[in-house]
């Protein structure tokens, strides 16, 4: 997933997905990304949020939706990201390792931050003064 997530110069948020899918999907499977609420999800009065990673996963605990709730409840983007990607690996049978999931997302405040399952998950960030490529916090 190509995500991207914005606050305007008036304060206003913003967001975007887009993405091919999986690999070797089934015919007619719908992933994350077109789904408001799992793949992306924006409230101008909180934050925004996108998913990349295993679509299937992400729609299960309508992650983006859940991401932004958490900012709601004052947990900093990153926390909120890291929250969510928990909420997958609780589900999953044995703790895999193997899925591939990530967060991330941008405050009303322009407080930003990202979280991923595994390894290998940069983001960039641009703003008036910055204009860098992040390395994501992962959980392994
Ligand atoms: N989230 C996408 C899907 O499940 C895959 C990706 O591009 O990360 O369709």
């Amino acid at each position: 997933t190509i995500g991207m997530v914005a606050l305007d110069q008036n304060g206003n948020l913003s967001g975007a997905c887009t993405t091919s899918g999986l690999a070797f999907k089934m015919h007619g499977r719908v992933g994350d990304s077109p789904i408001i609420g799992a793949g992306l999800y924006v409230d101008n009065a909180i934050g925004a949020a996108t998913a990349t990673g295993v679509g299937e996963e992400v729609v299960k605990i309508v992650g983006c939706h859940l991401v932004v709730e958490l900012m709601r409840q004052k947990h900093s983007p990153e926390d909120a990201c890291r929250l969510a990607v928990e909420r997958i690996v609780e589900r999953q049978p044995k703790k895999s390792r193997d899925i591939q999931v990530g967060f991330l997302a941008l405050s009303k405040s322009g407080e930003y931050g990202a979280y991923c399952l595994q390894k290998g998950f940069n983001y960039a960030v641009r703003t008036a003064s910055q204009n860098a490529l992040i390395d994501g916090k992962s959980h392994y």
